[in-house]
């Protein structure tokens, strides 16, 4: 059965809305990443991940389900444009372009939303986007930064230090390997590995907690364009990062998808 929203006709979406079918939206990026990885990580890995879900949750069968394409711009801070490659929208663009998304899909009579987000700079962006959401529909959009589901089993596998994995580290750059995109592997470098860990602030994405939001970018300024290192990366930390990922994203949707409020 076809999953994916934009292959069907509008008479065909039409049972999916009446099973209260689950929504999965992506947002990726192109950013620059480094002299090693392409511009469009971001998207790439976002776009492959949903493909991999949406073939996993048709095999699970449990619960009715579209995805839609991922989106490939969103917001970078502007000290992202001292390397080219960045498009950067303003933080107010991108919101409004999720919130009118998302309210198309409620006026459609979609109930249920999972936004999948592949880039960090849009942390902040979609979670107020979910509640604006909520408070136009009446919905409960649920938003999930996906890589970052795996930090256990990643942990357990990954080469180098807590500092490696932020922007163009030892996490993407594995991801990119393991779903084979072009990865200029001469090109490595560790300049740029984070070396800033306090009780408040994590200069990692995949270790500790951060009690303080602080800017990565501004703490540890980048001087390649990276943060973190991708020097350790192999294929197959990539596979079994996203593997742990599809796992609990999986458990997630159901969790997601059959709650009722009390
Ligand atoms: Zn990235």
């Amino acid at each position: 059965m076809e999953r994916r929203f934009e292959y069907l006709t509008s008479e065909q979406l039409k049972p999916f809305i009446e099973q209260n079918a689950l929504v999965i939206l992506g947002i990726g990026t192109i950013e620059e990443h480094g002299a090693h990885l392409p511009t469009g990580t971001d998207l790439f890995i976002t776009q492959r991940f949903m493909d991999d879900l949406r073939e996993r949750l048709a095999a699970d069968g449990s619960v009715p389900f579209l995805t839609l394409p991922a989106i490939w711009t969103g917001y970078s801070a502007k000290l992202m444009q001292a390397w080219p490659g960045t498009i950067r929208m303003d933080t107010r663009t991108v919101m409004d372009m999720m919130r009118q998304i998302m309210g198309s899909l409620c006026e459609m009579g979609f109930r249920k939303m999972l936004v999948l987000n592949g880039h960090g700079h849009h942390t902040e962006l979609l979670r107020v986007v979910a509640r604006e959401v909520s408070d136009d529909h009446g919905i409960a959009p649920a938003i999930v930064n996906f890589l970052y589901l795996g930090a256990r089993a990643y942990n357990a596998v990954r080469k180098g230090p807590a500092g490696g994995s932020i922007h163009g580290g030892e996490d993407e750059t594995s991801v990119m390997l393991h779903y084979g995109y072009p990865v200029a592997t001469d090109r490595y470098t560790d300049a740029d590995h984070v070396n800033v860990h306090t009780d408040f602030v994590a200069g990692d994405n995949f270790i500790g907690s951060t009690r303080v939001f602080w800017s990565t970018w501004h703490y540890s300024p980048s001087k390649t364009g990276l943060l973190g290192d991708p020097t350790p990366s192999t294929a197959d930390t990539g596979r079994v990062l996203i593997e742990a990922c599809l796992d609990e994203m999986v458990r997630f949707v159901k969790e997601y998808w059959t709650f009722q409020p009390r």
